[in-house]
């Protein structure tokens, strides 16, 4: 495996590859790899001929008081984890992929930005769509995998490549998550050990959402309300719990498939969680 920090080795690199036919799969992560970001690069190993981790931490999608600074580099431990199934990590500096002359382009998905995620994290999607559009072109890669964790993130990776025709298949993986069910993040690491007891309990009340939705009958508003009542009480500071269609349509009522939503922050991590709930 190799590690290459500039675009133009990366480049001559695929272009070798492409040339003598080779499937070209692609990671984009901001490292701090665990078993979530090793499920991609696994599918990915299964799928493509060559596979691509990049590694960075994109400053243009975090916002004014976010933790881009404290946000953990673990470049030596990443690349022992990913060498088996990874045949190179892109690791570009920050000048490297954005230079050093004002950036006048925009990557703008407008409607599936505006909420979840995006109400409290306003610049947030604009900075995924743009160092993904860049990364895109840069590996241009025949597949690409992301995970469903974060879920509106995948979305909008599907809408972007769909309206600016970037011929690649984008793959979702399902959520991996710890034994206990808190979906993995390398934000966990900020959390404390009593803080880390208590993270689960997003996954817990998804879980009963779930049963009182499909087995006991409940309103979907009774549902949510009981889900937000059980994170208070937690000690969670709540930002939404939202039920919307697959396609993150607004939904009233369950009356098809649904994936219920949730943000919240414990302690200094904001952690974000999902659950697709079957209409049955
Ligand atoms: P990140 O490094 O947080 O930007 O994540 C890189 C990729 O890994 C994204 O496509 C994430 O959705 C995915 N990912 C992160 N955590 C998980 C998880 N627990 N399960 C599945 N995919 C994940």
């Amino acid at each position: 495996m190799q590690i290459l920090h500039q675009i133009t080795s990366l480049r001559a690199y695929l272009q070798q590859q492409r040339q003598s036919g080779k499937t070209i799969g692609f990671v984009p992560t901001m490292g701090n790899l665990h078993q979530g970001h090793l499920t991609l690069v696994q599918q990915a190993r299964q799928k493509c001929d060559i596979v691509v981790v990049s590694i960075f931490v994109n400053p243009t999608q975090f916002g004014v008081g976010e933790d881009y600074d404290s946000y953990p580099r673990t470049l030596e431990q990443d690349s022992q984890l990913v060498a088996q199934d990874c045949d190179v990590i892109f690791a570009p500096s920050v000048e490297e992929m954005y230079g050093s002359q004002p950036r006048l382009t925009q990557v703008l998905v407008s409607e599936i930005t505006q909420d979840l995620c995006g109400k409290s994290r306003p610049t947030h999607f604009d900075g995924v769509a743009l160092v993904v559009s860049k990364l895109f072109n840069i590996v241009r890669p025949h597949y690409a995998f992301f995970g469903e964790k974060d879920y509106q993130q995948l979305a909008v990776i599907r809408q972007l490549v769909q309206d600016l025709n970037f011929p690649i298949q984008i793959i979702g993986v399902p959520i991996v998550r710890a034994e206990d069910g808190l979906a993995l993040s390398s934000r966990n690491g900020y959390l404390t050990e009593a803080q880390r007891k208590i993270a689960p309990t997003i996954y817990q009340s998804l879980q009963q959402a779930k049963q009182d939705l499909q087995q006991n009958k409940q309103s979907l508003s009774k549902v949510l309300a009981h889900i937000r009542e059980q994170l208070n009480q937690a000690g969670f500071d709540v930002d939404y719990i939202e039920a919307r269609t697959p396609t993150l349509q607004k939904i009233d009522e369950f009356t098809q498939d649904i994936v219920i939503f949730v943000a919240a922050k414990l302690g200094k991590p904001r952690l974000i969680d999902n659950l697709y709930i079957a209409f049955v």
